[in-house]
């Protein structure tokens, strides 16, 4: 029996790394998958890939940083597979490298605006629907570093965190009405986000932060899609509040 048969899921920056890597897992495992993203020119090559898996899988343009976008890319995912059962609230980026006195107004509210109000944005609609029908599963993307600091990242260190925030508040509020809300902290994994970041193609750099994780390597996208699938469907059951760390012992030291 798969693990999500016939579950509406829907996925924040779906195109890519990780978001991709949930997209695909989520299909696998028989859910039809709404993919918002920002187009790319990913689109055509990145959702063959999910519809090989169940060909269902539809994309929305959004940007999570839009209220009224992410309202009415609820709304289609609603209209077409008839409800919505689980939501990754994955979208995210990095941001300029810069220490607060040197960080711009700009680069903050960049940063905050994607990684924390695009959350916000996500779930106040996604619990506004949830509601009416008293069931679903919501997965927030954190970060290890919502749970400790990195220099030079403060506006994603404060976002990530506030993510951790806003998913424990939720919880709370919603733990009654067949709604669980968890967040997912992962360690370092290769995607794209590592090299826009300057991390994954520079030796010395990539070293220094493969050091950081005692399992000796950078995680891959598919083992956090794995928490994914735990966390969005029923093996999960008694979970809520949490932030599962798959970080390969980062946050252990
Ligand atoms: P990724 O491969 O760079 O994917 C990020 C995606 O988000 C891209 O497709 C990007 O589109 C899209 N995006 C950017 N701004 C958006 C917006 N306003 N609305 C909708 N989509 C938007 O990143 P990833 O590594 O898979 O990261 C996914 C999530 O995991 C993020 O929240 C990240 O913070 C978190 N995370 C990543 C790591 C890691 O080491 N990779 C570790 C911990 C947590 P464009 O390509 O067009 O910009």
């Amino acid at each position: 029996m798969k693990k999500l048969e016939n579950k509406s899921v829907f996925i924040t920056d779906g195109l890519s790394g990780i978001g991709k890597a949930c997209a695909i897992a989520a299909a696998k495992e028989g859910a039809n998958v709404a993919v918002a993203d920002l187009k790319s020119s990913d689109l055509v090559r990145a959702m063959e890939e999910i519809k090989k898996e169940n060909p269902k899988a539809i994309f929305i343009e959004c940007d999570v940083s839009s209220f009224t976008a992410v309202k009415s890319a609820i709304e289609t995912v609603v209209k077409t597979f008839g409800t919505l059962d689980i939501a990754l609230n994955n979208a995210g980026i990095g941001g300029d490298a810069n220490r607060v006195g040197e960080m711009s107004e700009e680069a903050w509210l960049k940063v905050i605006g994607v990684n924390l109000n695009g959350v916000f944005n996500c779930m106040h609609h996604e619990l506004e629907y949830m509601l009416t029908k008293k069931s679903g599963s919501i997965i927030n993307m954190s970060s290890i570093l919502g749970k400790v600091g990195f220099a030079l990242s403060s506006h994603y260190v404060a976002a990530k965190h506030g993510v951790i925030g806003l998913t424990q508040a939720a919880a709370l509020e919603y733990a009654t009405d067949g709604i669980r809300v968890n967040a997912i902290s992962p360690g370092f994994i290769e995607t794209p986000l590592l090299v826009k970041g300057g991390i994954s193609d520079k030796p010395e750099v990539k070293q220094f932060v493969i050091s950081k994780h005692p399992i000796g390597r950078f995680g891959t996208s598919e083992e956090i899609a794995a928490g994914f699938i735990f966390l969005a469907s029923s093996d999960s059951s008694f979970i809520t509040g949490t932030a599962l760390e798959i970080d390969g012992g980062y946050l252990a030291q």
